[in-house]
């Protein structure tokens, strides 16, 4: 009996120890960078969330801008005058992980 429970035991941690294993390998080799960016350019957005840009959130324009794939912030359309150009300033002066800025129009 007592020597089931040490083999449950050893299983367990077994396991643990091949799935940290596992995700330190994941971890190392499946690592995207990350834009900081968009994160940055979401938090500047009204973050309503509505979809009337033609995303599905905010942080896809968010993404779409710092991608150049949207070139006017005024695709936010609840986005207030202030933001837009706050977000243009940020963009244009605020370099990504290539080194490069993103200019956009208001
Ligand atoms: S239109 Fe503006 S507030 Fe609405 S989801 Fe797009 S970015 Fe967010």
């Amino acid at each position: 009996m007592f020597i089931d429970v040490i083999i449950a035991v050893a299983v367990v941690l077994v396991v643990a120890a091949l799935m940290g294993l596992l995700l330190a390998v994941a971890d190392k080799f499946l690592y995207v960078a990350v834009d900081e960016r968009v994160e940055k350019v979401t938090e500047m957005l009204p973050n309503a969330n509505c979809g009337g840009c033609g995303y599905p959130g905010c942080a896809g324009l968010a993404e779409a801008l710092v991608e150049g794939k949207v070139k006017k912030v005024s695709t936010c359309r609840p986005s207030k005058p202030e933001a837009r150009q706050a977000i243009k300033d940020y963009l244009a002066s605020t370099p990504g992980p290539d080194g490069n800025t993103v200019n956009v129009d208001l």
